[in-house]
């Protein structure tokens, strides 16, 4: 996104966002049927818990970023309790056939039971947000975990997209050479990068966290990381600028990390390792031993962890 269309676009005030909630007839894969549950009926979703408001809200890419880039940040605060919203923005289906993003959101949600202390056993169900439907998945045991997957579709490194998705990715959309992005779920759905704009900061306004998390959005896009975390980045700032520019946004370091000091060890190391693997079970194109490999990106990602700023749980 360049300086002008990001003007553009927070030049625009969001307009009202409901959510609604709204069964989803999916059914989920193999052995991941069992955990989840869908809810029906209802015209609004719960709270996120009694008295559950405020908390970190997590906007990232691709199901793992958050256990790969923010943690131990994310798992510290499900272990203190704090209300835990995250959204995906993409399915991270790397152009594969939906099992394998189906698999990967299985994943995410089974390290996020592992890292709340509760069964993974969780509530999905549809939600309209500013017009376009989300799947949104509730953990059961500790409600105020909620996620959020878009399912757009996965850019590729360098933005050059998968022939699934025509070739298309979240960076041409916000760079304006495609008009709208389409979702690898079905039904497929629209996205213009005002209607994403839209859904993030309807999330916002729905969720309404003291500190909001993305991954890096101020390093250039010949860094090393992939286009996907760059352009979640710039479209989180832009979101949060537009529903309230006082909540601090950190961003976090993706794949260039590993070129940085190592600076999470011990227990934490252990406990992030864990989780890892935890969703590694799921993600068939994840080819890591947390305790074994030392020399792949991956385990270096594990014992790395640098952020913008430190943002507040609560206040
Ligand atoms: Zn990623």
């Amino acid at each position: 996104m360049n300086a002008r269309q990001l003007r553009t676009l927070l030049g625009r005030r969001g307009r009202d966002v409901v959510l609604r909630g709204r069964h989803t007839g999916e059914v989920a894969l193999g052995r991941a049927a069992a955990a989840w549950s869908d809810r029906r009926g209802g015209t609004l979703p719960p709270p996120p818990a009694p008295g559950c408001t405020g908390g970190v809200l997590t906007v990232v890419a691709h199901p793992d970023d958050d256990l790969f880039f923010i943690n131990p940040d994310l798992a510290n605060d499900l272990q203190a309790g704090v209300c835990t919203t995250t959204v995906y923005v993409t399915s991270g289906d790397a152009g594969q056939r939906n099992a394998y993003h189906r698999a990967r959101e299985r994943g995410i949600a089974a390290a996020y039971a592992a890292m709340a202390g509760a069964p993974d056993v969780w509530a999905r169900a549809r939600v309209t947000v500013a017009g376009r439907v989300l799947t949104e998945a509730t953990l059961t045991g500790v409600p105020s975990v909620r996620l959020f997957f878009l399912r757009l579709p996965d850019g590729g490194m360098d933005g050059s997209g998968w022939p699934r998705s025509a070739r298309t990715s979240l960076r041409q959309l916000v760079q304006g050479q495609v008009p709208v992005l389409w979702t690898v779920d079905s039904p497929a759905q629209a996205y213009g990068a005002e209607d994403l704009l839209a859904v993030l900061s309807g999330v916002m306004t729905h969720v309404r966290p003291t500190g909001i998390r993305t991954l890096d959005g101020e390093r250039g896009h010949a860094d090393g990381d992939h286009s996907d975390h760059h352009t979640v980045a710039q479209l989180t700032a832009a979101a949060s600028a537009r529903w309230d520019a006082s909540v601090p946004v950190a961003g976090y370091v993706g794949y260039p990390s590993a070129e940085l000091p190592a600076n999470v060890d011990g227990r934490e190391l252990a406990d992030k390792a864990a989780t890892v693997e935890v969703y590694a079970r799921f993600d068939r194109l994840l080819h890591l031993d947390p305790v074994q490999d030392t020399v792949s990106p991956e385990a270096a990602w594990l014992a790395r962890r640098y952020r913008t700023v430190d943002v507040p749980t609560s206040r």
